[in-house]
């Protein structure tokens, strides 16, 4: 056996260790399930137009949550659309809807 044949054994036996251990497997399993996951989640968000009246509601409580002494906001416009609210603090909101609804 040369020393190229002998390396690349040892490479072969290390993957078949680690292919076939559970204990590497298993996370390596979730952590990419969980990245599926995620991606899913994150790719399925979009904006979601909401009204003037929710714009209004929904910077009125991140007053109140964030103890902000902002006077006024901006409305943050996707062509004719409300998205979401720029505060004066610089505190921005944007709606976004995921389509899998945890119900919050
Ligand atoms: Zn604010």
């Amino acid at each position: 056996m040369n020393m190229i044949e002998e390396i690349l054994v040892e490479i072969l036996g290390h993957l078949r260790t680690f292919i076939t251990n559970p204990m590497f497997l298993v996370p390596t399993v979730w952590v990419s399930f969980a990245c599926v996951i995620s991606w899913f989640i994150l790719a399925a968000k979009k904006h979601q137009p909401i009204s003037k009246k929710e714009v209004d509601m929904l910077w009125k409580s991140h007053k109140q949550f964030s103890q902000c002494k902002a006077k006024s906001y901006e409305e943050i416009l996707r062509g004719n659309k409300i998205i979401g609210y720029r505060c004066q603090c610089g505190y921005e909101h944007r709606q976004k809807r995921p389509i899998i609804n945890f119900g919050v």
